[in-house]
């Protein structure tokens, strides 16, 4: 309610008294009349004054003249019915002059009605209001930069946003950029919508001089780009954005330097009335504001979004961002990855090796070309977390850039160390929240860590019901275990060159009361990461020797059989100790058991499995590196290591046909008879498979294309049958 609510004046005389009134108060009127189809009948010379137009462009014309191209059109159509209906209103519409400028106007509307109760006018007060507006639009971004800065947003983000707040609440439609300098007024970076195209320009033409305008202090106002000196060195970004205009600001810190600069850019001819410049003006000191803030707060958010013993991002700053990125619909993939061999490093160097080797595989990561944009962060101790907003087939990673972290050796101590990549990978849309894509990753990351080498999997259900499944296995272990329910599968190993069979794998199965056969591939993971894997491996060992003792005893021939057993049980310091008792306590001759260890990152450490494999060496027991040229593969070290047996893996065998690879294997299989091993090619399954590791100098073969592993039971009758493989030759 207002004091003109509801006013009535008699039909003659109304406009005539309007009018008078009209020309004595301080604010411009215009006078609609409701019955020349709400077209102005009266303006008065404030009105004129306040939108640049004449008397004749005005009387005759309606109201939407004001209207022009940044104008909420909403706002507009609810002034236009209020009008209609004849009810009073205030509101504040962005309006155009004649000459094109945006001022921000403070509309009212009196209805004036006749002693019938009929609208006979409509009185439009208006007032120019730009100058508060912009200020209530600064204050509102001023106090916008202090919670982001204060809730830990980048810097990065803040500037950019100032830029895009102003783009939206300056008066004209323009393009901003902040550009930071360092002491030596050398350019630090940066931001805005068109930071990627400037970064192109050369730097002393975009800071345009600086130490000049540090003098002056005043904004540099180019009102056309084509005929100013800089139009040729401008050229890509005057054409790519249709630019005219440019008004430049120097950013002077609190001791009067210049620490960067404050641009807008325009697609039309733009030339700052006086409220603008002090727009400018105001909107420089936040910047100002915003980077000393940043810099006193930057110690504090160190500690609070830093994980302190690998200087990553924490998790806290990382959901940060990821939530900016959610409000702005991005979308994008999660990465978690986890070393292999984490907990080894673990062992061998202590905590700061693990935070050591996360911080190394992170810069690797960030200096692939195409992460430029990503956020990583520690994710758990043992794992990092990555998300970028690109879309998997935009990942496009240069071969180089991905060797480096996958191939290339990392460093503690001055010691090199090979990881395998154990990485779940997710995504996240406006579908998909951040929360949930973080679970993902983690779900396809435990099924990624159950793999041997590196490897990345990416979220899909089946993982889900992979998790019931290792849950469901976990729950029944132990009673397996009680219940000796797991028993060996023997595979020959067969003599390449004669067929025959020379010694033996055994196999871990579990045929369990419950769940029926379970593979090893499943069960042995969870055995090991519930620590239980040497309570299988002891198991299938004793049922081995009890096999070999019956056949001792009945006067028939031994064979040595291969017993697997994965590093974590190598490295117990009980291992050598248990394993000897145990095979005198069957009085079986130590030659015919043979351990095969997995290649990993354990063996690294290269004097304590020396001394291992050379006690049991001394009892008799031969050793064997099993799964060679997965992952951790560097025959350097084998040199150091007495083992007999080198098993190239299936991998490998699979990829014969590939030059590169089978120059591979041919150097392998060398290699291991220059240092007297045996080589062993696992997974044959082919002739060709046969005849080509024959021809390339392998001794022993092992795959379903001699046999497959057999239960004990059918072992027995293949021997008794004296079976002999005939090969073709
Ligand atoms: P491994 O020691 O490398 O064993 C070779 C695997 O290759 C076995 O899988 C074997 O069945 C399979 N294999 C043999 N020939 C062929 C072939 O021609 N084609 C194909 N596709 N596969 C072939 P399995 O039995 O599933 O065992 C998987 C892994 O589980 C083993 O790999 C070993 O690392 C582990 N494992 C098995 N038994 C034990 C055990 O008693 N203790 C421990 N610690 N690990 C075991
Ligand atoms: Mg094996
Ligand atoms: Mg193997």
């Amino acid at each position: 309610m207002n004091e003109f609510d509801n006013l009535s004046v008699s039909d003659e005389g109304m406009y005539v008294w309007l009018c008078q009134m009209a020309r004595q108060i301080d604010a411009a009127i215009a006078i609609i009349n409701p019955n020349k189809g709400y077209t102005i009948d009266f303006v008065n010379q404030l009105f004129l004054q306040t939108t640049g137009y004449d008397e004749d462009d005005v009387i005759g014309s309606t109201f939407s003249l004001l209207q022009g191209p940044l104008t909420d059109m909403l706002n507009e159509n609810s002034i236009q019915e209020s009008i209609k209906h004849g009810l009073t209103f205030k509101t504040s519409s962005f309006h155009y002059r004649k000459d094109g400028y945006a001022f921000w106007n403070e509309v009212r509307h009196l209805p004036m009605f006749n002693q019938q109760g009929i609208l006979q006018y409509c009185v439009i007060i208006m007032k120019d209001v730009t100058d508060s507006m912009n200020i209530e639009s600064l204050i509102e971004l001023e106090r916008e930069v202090y919670f982001s800065l204060e809730t830990g947003h980048p810097l990065e983000n803040v500037l950019r946003n100032i830029c895009r707040s102003v783009e939206i609440t300056f008066g004209k439609k323009c393009h901003c950029s902040i550009v930071l300098v360092d002491e030596n007024d050398r350019m630090i970076n940066i931001y805005g919508e068109m930071w990627r195209d400037l970064k192109k320009l050369d730097e002393n033409i975009l800071l345009m001089d600086i130490e000049d305008k540090s003098k002056i202090n005043k904004p540099l106002i180019i009102k056309d780009l084509e005929q100013s000196v800089y139009h040729e060195a401008y050229r890509p970004i005057i054409e790519k954005y249709h630019l005219v205009s440019m008004w430049s600001q120097p950013i002077l810190n609190t001791e009067g330097k210049t620490i960067g600069l404050f641009t807008m850019y325009f697609e039309q001819r733009a030339e700052p009335k006086t409220i603008e410049i002090k727009y400018m003006n105001r909107v420089a000191p936040i910047v100002t504001l915003a980077l000393k803030y940043f810099d006193q707060k930057s110690a504090i958010r160190r500690l609070a979004f830093r994980d302190v013993a690998s200087g990553l991002n924490n998790y806290e700053r990382f959901k940060i961002i990821l939530n900016d990125w959610a409000a702005e619909q991005s979308r994008g993939h999660l990465y978690i990855i986890e070393p292999g061999e984490y907990q080894k490093i673990i062992d061998l160097y202590g905590r700061q090796g693990g935070d050591e080797v996360l911080r190394q595989l992170a810069n690797r990561i960030q200096n692939i070309s195409t992460f430029g944009d990503s956020i990583i962060a520690r994710y758990t101790h043992s794992a990092i977390i990555v998300a970028t907003r690109l879309s998997l087939h935009e990942m496009n990673i240069p071969q180089f850039e991905g060797e480096q972290v996958l191939s290339e050796p990392y460093y503690i101590d001055g010691k090199e160390v090979y990881l395998t990549l154990k990485i779940g990978t997710s995504s996240f849309s406006s579908g998909i929240n951040y929360i949930e894509a973080v679970r993902q990753a983690d779900n396809a990351l435990s099924s990624a860590l159950k793999v041997t080498g590196s490897v990345i999997k990416n979220f899909n259900m089946g993982l889900i019901e992979s998790v019931e499944q290792e849950m469901n296995i976990l729950a029944h272990f132990t009673r397996a275990l009680k219940n000796s329910e797991f028993f060996p599968m023997l595979q020959p190993k067969v003599n390449m060159v004669t067929g025959e069979i020379e010694s033996f794998e055994a196999l871990a199965r579990w045929n369990s009361a419950e769940l029926g056969f379970v593979s090893p591939m499943l069960f042995i993971p969870v055995a090991e990461n519930t620590g239980n894997i040497y309570k299988v491996d002891l198991e299938i060992f004793k049922k081995v020797l009890q096999w070999q003792k019956q056949r001792q005893d009945a006067g028939m021939k031994l064979y040595q059989v291969s017993i697997n057993i994965l590093p974590s049980h190598f490295y117990n310091p009980a291992f050598v100790e248990s394993s000897i008792a145990l095979i005198e306590s069957y009085n079986i001759n130590p030659k015919f058991i043979k351990f095969e260890i997995t290649e990993s990152v354990e063996l690294e450490d290269v004097l304590r499995a020396k001394k291992i494999i050379d006690e049991l060496q001394r009892f008799g027991i031969e050793t064997s590196i099993d799964d060679f040229g997965v992952g951790y593969s560097s025959l350097s070290y084998l040199q150091e290591l007495p083992f007999k047996e080198i098993k190239i893996d299936k991998s490998f065998v699979d990829d014969l046909a590939n030059p590169r690879m089978n120059a591979v294997i041919k150097t392998i299989i060398q290699l291991s008879d220059n240092l007297n091993m045996m080589s062993v090619a696992e997974g044959i399954e082919t002739e060709a498979q046969h005849l080509e590791l024959k021809r390339l100098g392998c001794q022993i073969g092992q795959g379903y294309y001699y046999y497959k592993p057999l239960p004990i039971q059918q072992i027995n009758e293949l021997l008794d049958n004296k079976i002999k493989i005939s090969f073709s030759k």
